[in-house]
């Protein structure tokens, strides 16, 4: 079976795309889908950066969702669209996430991590400020401690996010193996609790033969451990990268012991033959 839902997908309201819903919506049903789940981004406390406005990522819910309503009246019938969100945990911001998911409706939330003590692997920045190493390390501990304080999510997102913005690029100090005791942790509090993992193929829309996030071994890992949620998302900003690359997701999760991929309709997993 093909994987007809993409569930992590970002459109203008976040502060890393200008791409508009319709635009995204259009290409999904090309693309075959039966559902998206939009995610936008809500990271408050961001840092100052060269390249972004002042907080690039604070969501204004209220007209994300008006819209996405408005799309998901057009469209029905053609495409189920969700309500979805991408929260960036901090335990600085930890009360005012909990009330965001709290205060609205949405089908499906996704936690990450995209800064670790106040600073995004995406910038150069990041990795300067130890070896490279210590700053995996780092990266895990703060998704353990923050998955721990945040009960409020679906799926945790791109669980190995760091490694796709290395520097120096052709590092090679992540492995699963090597940080081992550390996303065992991780996987074994999400199989413990319920919670899933979002199979994250924005990487493989640039390079098809690249890993996705998490890692193979990972996946395979988690299921180990007693996972069974995982939901598919391109994490596509613009309309090109929808369900990039899901033909490979779905290979990989077979060979991982998965035969079943989820859907959520207001925070309640609904699985999928794979
Ligand atoms: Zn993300
Ligand atoms: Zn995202």
């Amino acid at each position: 079976m093909q994987i007809a839902a993409d569930y992590h997908l970002h459109t203008h309201h976040s502060g890393d795309s200008k791409a508009p819903m319709e635009d995204m919506i259009k290409q999904g049903v090309l693309r075959g889908l039966k559902e998206m789940c939009f995610t936008e981004h809500m990271d408050l406390d961001y840092p100052e950066c060269h390249d972004l406005p002042k907080d690039p990522f604070t969501l204004d819910i209220r007209s994300y969702r008006e819209e996405l309503m408005k799309y998901k009246e057009l469209f029905e019938g053609r495409i189920e669209i969700k309500f979805g969100i991408e929260i960036g945990m901090q335990p600085s911001c930890l009360e005012e996430n909990k009330k965001i998911v709290r205060e609205n409706d949405f089908d499906f939330v996704i936690a990450s991590i995209h800064l670790v003590d106040g600073a995004d692997p995406y910038y150069e920045s990041f990795w300067t400020g130890g070896s490279i190493e210590d700053r995996y390390r780092r990266y895990f501990d703060a998704t353990l401690e923050n998955i721990r304080l945040f009960d409020d999510f679906d799926v945790l997102g791109h669980l190995d996010y760091m490694s796709r913005y290395v520097f120096p690029k052709n590092d090679t100090t992540y492995s699963y193996e090597r940080f081992r005791d550390r996303i065992d942790e991780i996987l074994k509090y999400l199989a413990d609790n319920g919670k899933g993992l979002d199979i994250n193929s924005k990487v493989l829309a640039s390079d098809s033969d690249g890993i996705p996030n998490p890692c193979p071994e990972v996946i395979r890992r988690f299921k180990e451990l007693g996972g069974r949620i995982i939901t598919f998302g391109s994490d596509a900003h613009a309309p090109t990268g929808i369900a990039a690359g899901f033909e490979r997701l779905r290979d990989i999760a077979l060979s991982c012991g998965f035969t079943e991929y989820y859907t959520f309709e207001k925070r309640s997993p609904v699985p999928h033959e794979l």
